[in-house]
């Protein structure tokens, strides 16, 4: 198994090809370039299916680590795995995320406040839902405990790292295009956040552990996946993937009084011998075949061989023939799915995808626009039916298309391709400052406060006073300004970490040069 660093250098497909779950593959433009930002933009957007995403932020990328997946099936199964082991341990449901890292570590971890981060690797490594669910439930006992944000002194200085990093990483997390310098700096300080914890972490592993049985007892949900797993982590098979890394067995020591404690635990609890909800584990088997289609391609056709003709096999092979280059065997796998269930909001997303990324955007426009109603407008699949809009190049459609993916960023804004598109249609119409506002939104999205701030000053320039977008595009300047001395403080003086912890030190030494009238909005 490749290590992280490996993992995170871009090499191989699924660091390149992180956006791809939820947008199309289209080419970032150089940054510095003369042509006109939107300009670049129109015509990227034109270039569909055909070449490769880069990774964003060259400039700021000192680790490109693990990039957020998004995926609108896979963020409502986590949801409605989370959902009642946070409510059954005492957590507001509403506030507990999570989220999907492309990692090939078998990990899960939380870093800081109520996020659940769970890696590619993991669910790859688990054989069904109820093992993830153990290991959700285990990890909201970390949330629950406060474990990340412990002010406990042997804590400081590991959780002062990972806060650290996390405001520069924060608006970018699990923003798909672009997040990697964002994940990166996060992973960075986890990872050195983690090393710290290590050396007291036996008493927050057991009560995450007493956590976990309560919450799925609660919940009446078995802990044998969680044993399960565990015990699988512990065979030889698991070994070296675990102790070479930073897996789940390294950040969670499993000795075997810990498992001898869990199993007595677990065993005792009448939900132990309940078994799973069918419709849940068929959930989770579709999940894990379309990530497997998706990171690993090649490994999906072996997996799932064309003999076999379930729901997982065909999701599997249309992500990774799409991926592969095969738009008419993806576009017949996925013919196959919608034979089986001809409204599946899902399957009808899969369909516009390949056909908006094999360059079809108006025939994708019928099954995305179904797939949008279907899901109650889920923001990721509206946002998709945006671009195919956009991507027709008919004015006719723009109307929509604005529509559509407003609504979608109002309601989940931290998708940066959404911002792109919305951009490309307010320039279209003239509106230069929205679409810079448009554009200053994407780069704090993408953890690119510098440019960030430049779009968000064009903006100020064009915007009216007193009006909701001059404030925000203030807001924007505001939070970039304090993004960029924060990270000046944090790399000038790594010694001193904590420093960076405790906020941006105003006018700092790596504030940029700034002036109060760049907040006066000044548009008619
Ligand atoms: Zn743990």
């Amino acid at each position: 198994m490749a290590s992280r660093g490996a993992a995170a250098g871009g090499s191989g497909r699924s660091a390149r090809f992180h956006d791809w779950f939820r947008a199309g593959h289209v080419k970032r433009p150089a940054m510095n370039s003369l042509m006109s930002r939107f300009t670049r933009l129109l015509m990227l957007a034109l270039v569909l299916a055909t070449t490769a995403w880069q990774p964003a932020l060259a400039q700021d990328d000192d680790d490109s680590g693990p990039s957020a997946l998004r995926d609108s099936e896979t963020e409502l199964l986590f949801k409605d795995i989370a959902g009642p082991l946070a409510k059954a341990g005492g957590l507001d449901p509403n506030s507990v995320r999570v989220v999907l890292l492309n990692d090939p570590e078998i990990n899960a971890f939380v870093a800081t406040g109520q996020t659940v981060y769970v890696q590619s690797g993991l669910i790859q490594a688990a054989d069904n839902v109820n093992e993830l669910q153990g290991v959700i439930a285990h990890e909201l006992g970390h949330v629950s405990g406060g474990d990340a944000i412990r002010s406990a002194s042997g804590a400081k200085e590991a959780t002062g790292i990972t806060i650290a990093t996390m405001v520069l990483g924060a608006l970018a997390i699990a923003a798909g295009a672009g997040g990697d310098a964002g994940m990166g700096i996060m992973a960075a300080g986890q990872q050195a956040a983690t090393g710290k914890f290590l050396a007291f972490s036996r008493a927050t592993e057991s009560s995450a552990d007493q956590f976990a049985v309560r919450a799925l007892g609660g919940a009446g949900v078995s802990g044998k996946g969680f044993l399960d797993f565990f015990k699988k982590l512990q065979n030889q098979e698991y070994r070296l993937a675990i102790y070479a890394t930073d897996s789940y067995g390294r950040t969670h020591p499993l000795s075997s009084e810990r498992v001898q404690a869990l199993q007595q635990a677990l065993q005792k609890d009448p939900a132990w011998s309940k078994p799973t909800d069918p419709q849940l584990e068929a959930r989770f088997q579709r999940v894990k075949a379309k990530l497997i289609g998706f990171i690993d391609p090649k490994h999906a056709v072996q997996k799932y061989p064309e003999s076999d003709q379930s729901i997982p096999a065909h999701y599997a092979r249309a992500y990774a023939y799409h991926l592969g280059g095969y738009p008419d065997k993806a576009e017949s796998e996925a013919d196959a799915l919608l034979a089986k269930d001809p409204h599946d909001p899902f399957f009808l997303e899969l369909k516009g995808q390949i056909l908006l990324e094999g360059g079809k955007p108006k025939d994708a426009i019928a099954p995305l626009r179904e797939a949008t109603q279907r899901s109650g407008n889920m923001p990721l699949i509206a946002a998709m039916l945006g671009h195919a809009l956009v991507a027709t190049e008919d004015s006719k459609n723009f109307a929509e298309a604005k529509q559509v993916l407003k609504a979608a960023v109002n309601r989940d804004n931290e998708n940066p391709f959404a911002w792109y598109q919305l951009g490309i249609i307010y320039d279209r119409e003239g509106d230069q400052a929205r679409a810079s506002l448009a554009s200053a939104e994407r780069f704090s999205l993408e953890g690119n406060p510098r440019q960030a701030m430049q779009s968000a000053r064009t903006a100020i320039a064009g915007i009216k006073p007193g009006t909701p977008d001059c404030l925000r595009a203030q807001d924007i300047v505001m939070a970039a300004r304090g993004e960029l001395a924060n990270k000046k403080n944090k790399r000038s003086d790594d010694d001193d970490r904590q420093q960076g912890l405790f906020g941006v030190k105003s006018g700092g030494k790596g504030a940029d040069k700034f002036s109060q009238g760049d907040l006066v909005c000044r548009g008619a």
